[in-house]
Protein backbone atom coordinates (compact mmCIF):
# COMPACT_ATOMS: atom_id res chain seq x y z
CA UNK A 1 0.00 0.00 0.00
CA UNK A 2 1.34 3.42 -0.83
CA UNK A 3 2.56 4.87 2.45
CA UNK A 4 1.91 8.47 2.37
CA UNK A 5 3.30 9.73 5.31
CA UNK A 6 7.05 7.62 4.09
CA UNK A 7 6.55 8.99 0.72
CA UNK A 8 6.33 12.96 2.06
CA UNK A 9 8.72 11.84 4.70
CA UNK A 10 11.46 11.48 2.35
CA UNK A 11 10.22 14.64 0.22
CA UNK A 12 10.56 16.88 3.69
CA UNK A 13 14.12 15.37 4.53
CA UNK A 14 15.09 15.61 0.58
CA UNK A 15 13.45 19.55 1.25
CA UNK A 16 15.90 19.98 4.63
CA UNK A 17 19.33 18.30 3.22
CA UNK A 18 18.83 21.27 0.23
CA UNK A 19 17.29 23.89 2.74
CA UNK A 20 20.44 23.18 4.90
CA UNK A 21 22.81 23.24 1.81
CA UNK A 22 22.18 26.57 1.14
CA UNK A 23 22.07 28.00 3.67
CA UNK A 24 25.71 27.10 4.88
CA UNK A 25 26.63 28.86 0.73
CA UNK A 26 25.33 31.89 2.66
CA UNK A 27 27.16 31.17 6.07
CA UNK A 28 24.22 30.41 7.88
CA UNK A 29 22.59 26.99 9.14
CA UNK A 30 19.69 25.35 8.47
CA UNK A 31 17.78 26.88 11.62
CA UNK A 32 17.99 29.72 10.70
CA UNK A 33 15.65 29.21 7.89
CA UNK A 34 12.11 28.27 8.83
CA UNK A 35 10.66 25.92 6.24
CA UNK A 36 6.65 26.96 5.63
CA UNK A 37 4.89 24.20 3.90
CA UNK A 38 2.35 25.27 1.57
CA UNK A 39 -0.90 23.34 1.57
CA UNK A 40 -2.97 25.02 -0.28
CA UNK A 41 -2.84 22.00 -2.98
CA UNK A 42 -3.56 18.94 -0.90
CA UNK A 43 -6.11 18.02 1.36
CA UNK A 44 -6.39 17.04 5.07
CA UNK A 45 -4.71 13.56 4.81
CA UNK A 46 -2.16 14.80 3.28
CA UNK A 47 -2.06 17.63 5.72
CA UNK A 48 -2.04 15.29 8.63
CA UNK A 49 0.47 13.37 6.80
CA UNK A 50 2.93 15.87 6.96
CA UNK A 51 2.32 17.13 10.38
CA UNK A 52 3.35 13.42 11.17
CA UNK A 53 6.39 13.83 8.75
CA UNK A 54 7.31 16.95 11.29
CA UNK A 55 6.15 20.23 9.70
CA UNK A 56 5.09 22.29 12.21
CA UNK A 57 4.69 25.55 10.29
CA UNK A 58 2.00 25.45 7.24
CA UNK A 59 0.76 27.95 4.95
CA UNK A 60 -2.72 29.04 2.75
CA UNK A 61 -3.10 31.48 0.32
CA UNK A 62 -6.91 32.12 1.39
CA UNK A 63 -8.39 33.16 3.81
CA UNK A 64 -10.96 30.68 3.94
CA UNK A 65 -9.99 27.63 3.27
CA UNK A 66 -6.93 28.64 6.02
CA UNK A 67 -9.96 29.40 8.75
CA UNK A 68 -11.73 25.99 7.04
CA UNK A 69 -8.49 23.71 7.69
CA UNK A 70 -7.70 25.31 11.21
CA UNK A 71 -10.52 24.19 12.42
CA UNK A 72 -10.87 20.73 11.32
CA UNK A 73 -7.38 19.94 12.00
CA UNK A 74 -7.76 21.82 14.98
CA UNK A 75 -6.37 18.64 17.04
CA UNK A 76 -3.01 18.63 15.28
CA UNK A 77 -0.17 21.23 16.71
CA UNK A 78 0.14 23.56 13.27
CA UNK A 79 1.24 26.79 13.41
CA UNK A 80 -0.95 28.87 10.35
CA UNK A 81 0.43 30.94 8.10
CA UNK A 82 -1.26 33.33 5.66
CA UNK A 83 0.71 33.79 2.71
CA UNK A 84 -1.85 35.29 0.12
CA UNK A 85 -3.97 38.64 -0.21
CA UNK A 86 -5.90 39.04 2.97
CA UNK A 87 -9.60 41.16 2.86
CA UNK A 88 -10.37 43.43 5.62
CA UNK A 89 -13.78 41.72 5.72
CA UNK A 90 -11.74 38.73 6.14
CA UNK A 91 -9.81 39.63 9.27
CA UNK A 92 -12.26 38.44 12.30
CA UNK A 93 -12.43 35.16 11.23
CA UNK A 94 -8.68 35.08 10.44
CA UNK A 95 -7.07 36.43 13.29
CA UNK A 96 -7.78 33.86 15.63
CA UNK A 97 -6.13 30.85 13.85
CA UNK A 98 -3.05 33.11 12.31
CA UNK A 99 0.30 32.99 13.57
CA UNK A 100 1.61 34.97 11.21
CA UNK A 101 0.33 37.37 8.28
CA UNK A 102 3.21 37.59 5.44
CA UNK A 103 1.24 39.79 3.29
CA UNK A 104 0.51 42.59 4.86
CA UNK A 105 0.07 44.73 1.34
CA UNK A 106 -1.58 48.35 2.36
CA UNK A 107 -1.62 50.71 5.33
CA UNK A 108 -5.65 50.06 5.43
CA UNK A 109 -4.85 45.92 5.67
CA UNK A 110 -2.40 46.94 8.94
CA UNK A 111 -4.43 49.60 10.48
CA UNK A 112 -7.50 46.65 10.08
CA UNK A 113 -5.27 44.22 11.48
CA UNK A 114 -4.55 46.43 14.46
CA UNK A 115 -7.82 47.36 15.15
CA UNK A 116 -9.30 43.59 14.97
CA UNK A 117 -6.34 42.76 17.05
CA UNK A 118 -7.23 45.52 19.75
CA UNK A 119 -10.52 44.16 19.85
CA UNK A 120 -9.53 40.95 20.61
CA UNK A 121 -7.19 41.78 23.11
CA UNK A 122 -9.82 43.59 25.21
CA UNK A 123 -11.45 40.59 25.60
CA UNK A 124 -9.01 38.02 26.54
CA UNK A 125 -7.09 37.83 29.90
CA UNK A 126 -3.40 39.61 30.10
CA UNK A 127 -1.02 36.33 29.65
CA UNK A 128 -2.89 35.88 26.04
CA UNK A 129 -2.91 38.88 24.63
CA UNK A 130 -0.01 39.25 21.85
CA UNK A 131 0.51 41.46 18.88
CA UNK A 132 -0.15 39.80 15.78
CA UNK A 133 2.98 39.03 13.68
CA UNK A 134 2.83 40.40 10.17
CA UNK A 135 5.99 41.17 7.59
CA UNK A 136 5.35 43.65 4.36
CA UNK A 137 4.74 42.48 1.18
CA UNK A 138 6.94 44.36 -1.29
CA UNK A 139 6.39 44.02 -5.02
CA UNK A 140 9.68 43.59 -6.15
CA UNK A 141 9.25 42.31 -9.53
CA UNK A 142 7.23 45.68 -10.45
CA UNK A 143 4.78 43.75 -12.07
CA UNK A 144 1.48 45.34 -12.48
CA UNK A 145 -0.39 42.33 -11.36
CA UNK A 146 1.36 41.35 -7.73
CA UNK A 147 0.29 42.91 -4.83
CA UNK A 148 2.82 44.69 -2.60
CA UNK A 149 3.98 48.30 -1.63
CA UNK A 150 6.85 49.58 -4.47
CA UNK A 151 10.26 49.72 -2.94
CA UNK A 152 10.18 53.03 -2.06
CA UNK A 153 6.93 53.13 -0.44
CA UNK A 154 8.36 50.79 2.60
CA UNK A 155 9.96 53.84 4.34
CA UNK A 156 7.64 56.18 4.24
CA UNK A 157 5.47 53.56 6.06
CA UNK A 158 7.27 52.37 9.20
CA UNK A 159 6.55 55.78 11.34
CA UNK A 160 2.84 54.88 10.65
CA UNK A 161 3.17 50.86 11.28
CA UNK A 162 5.43 51.72 14.79
CA UNK A 163 2.31 53.22 16.32
CA UNK A 164 0.21 50.16 16.04
CA UNK A 165 0.80 48.70 19.37
CA UNK A 166 -1.46 45.11 18.26
CA UNK A 167 0.43 44.50 15.21
CA UNK A 168 4.29 43.58 14.68
CA UNK A 169 6.51 44.07 12.28
CA UNK A 170 8.91 41.05 11.76
CA UNK A 171 10.08 41.77 8.26
CA UNK A 172 9.81 41.81 4.66
CA UNK A 173 7.96 39.18 2.22
CA UNK A 174 8.44 38.93 -1.71
CA UNK A 175 7.09 36.44 -4.58
CA UNK A 176 9.39 36.62 -8.04
CA UNK A 177 8.25 37.77 -10.88
CA UNK A 178 6.89 34.76 -13.40
CA UNK A 179 9.30 36.09 -16.42
CA UNK A 180 13.49 36.06 -16.39
CA UNK A 181 13.71 32.68 -14.82
CA UNK A 182 16.06 32.06 -11.27
CA UNK A 183 18.77 35.13 -12.30
CA UNK A 184 16.24 37.40 -12.39
CA UNK A 185 13.92 35.82 -9.73
CA UNK A 186 17.78 36.28 -7.25
CA UNK A 187 17.93 40.04 -8.47
CA UNK A 188 14.49 40.14 -6.57
CA UNK A 189 15.38 38.17 -3.80
CA UNK A 190 18.86 40.23 -3.40
CA UNK A 191 16.93 43.90 -3.68
CA UNK A 192 14.67 42.60 -1.14
CA UNK A 193 17.42 41.35 1.41
CA UNK A 194 19.18 45.00 0.38
CA UNK A 195 15.88 46.87 1.44
CA UNK A 196 15.72 45.25 4.67
CA UNK A 197 19.20 45.78 5.36
CA UNK A 198 19.12 49.85 4.68
CA UNK A 199 15.81 49.74 6.57
CA UNK A 200 16.76 48.17 9.56
CA UNK A 201 19.81 50.90 10.28
CA UNK A 202 17.01 53.43 10.70
CA UNK A 203 13.83 51.58 11.72
CA UNK A 204 11.43 53.20 14.25
CA UNK A 205 11.25 51.30 17.31
CA UNK A 206 9.10 48.27 17.30
CA UNK A 207 9.80 47.25 14.05
CA UNK A 208 11.72 44.77 13.39
CA UNK A 209 13.18 43.71 9.64
CA UNK A 210 15.15 40.54 10.62
CA UNK A 211 12.50 38.77 8.78
CA UNK A 212 12.52 37.54 4.96
CA UNK A 213 9.73 35.36 3.19
CA UNK A 214 10.93 34.64 -0.03
CA UNK A 215 11.29 31.38 -2.10
CA UNK A 216 9.10 28.87 -3.26
CA UNK A 217 9.77 24.95 -4.84
CA UNK A 218 11.30 25.99 -8.21
CA UNK A 219 13.36 29.36 -6.36
CA UNK A 220 13.65 28.58 -2.87
CA UNK A 221 17.76 27.70 -2.59
CA UNK A 222 18.81 30.82 -4.71
CA UNK A 223 16.11 32.43 -2.24
CA UNK A 224 18.27 30.70 1.00
CA UNK A 225 21.63 31.95 -0.48
CA UNK A 226 20.03 35.85 -0.78
CA UNK A 227 18.87 35.85 2.54
CA UNK A 228 15.83 34.11 2.81
CA UNK A 229 14.47 33.74 6.33
CA UNK A 230 11.34 31.53 5.46
CA UNK A 231 11.09 29.92 2.34
CA UNK A 232 6.89 29.17 1.44
CA UNK A 233 7.53 25.83 -0.38
CA UNK A 234 4.49 23.54 -1.62
CA UNK A 235 4.41 21.63 -4.71
CA UNK A 236 8.08 20.39 -3.76
CA UNK A 237 6.56 18.98 -0.84
CA UNK A 238 4.41 16.74 -1.84
CA UNK A 239 5.95 15.77 -5.27
CA UNK A 240 4.60 11.91 -5.87
CA UNK A 241 1.73 11.89 -3.94
CA UNK A 242 -1.03 12.40 -6.18
CA UNK A 243 -2.45 15.29 -5.91
CA UNK A 244 -1.45 18.72 -7.64
CA UNK A 245 1.03 16.98 -10.07
C1 LIG B 1 1.45 28.60 -3.71
C2 LIG B 1 2.36 29.57 -3.06
C3 LIG B 1 3.65 29.19 -2.67
C4 LIG B 1 4.22 27.80 -2.90
O1 LIG B 1 4.38 27.51 -4.24
P1 LIG B 1 5.04 26.14 -4.74
O2 LIG B 1 5.57 26.47 -6.07
O3 LIG B 1 3.97 25.12 -4.74
O4 LIG B 1 6.13 25.80 -3.78
C5 LIG B 1 4.44 30.14 -2.04
N1 LIG B 1 3.98 31.39 -1.81
C6 LIG B 1 2.76 31.80 -2.16
C7 LIG B 1 2.34 33.21 -1.87
C8 LIG B 1 1.91 30.91 -2.81
O5 LIG B 1 0.67 31.31 -3.17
Amino acid sequence: MFDLVAQIGRNLADLHGRIAAAAARSGRRAEDVRLVVVSKSVGPAEIRAVVAAGAADLGENRPQQLWERAETLADLPIRWHLIGHLQRNKLRRTLPCVHYIHAVDSLRLALAIDEEAARRAAASPPAARRPTAVLIEVNVSAEPAKHGFAPAEVEPLLPRLAELRNLEVHGLMCMAGLGGGLEAARRQFAALRTLGDRLRRNAPPGIALGELSMGMSGDFEVAIEEGATMVRIGSAVFEGVGIGD
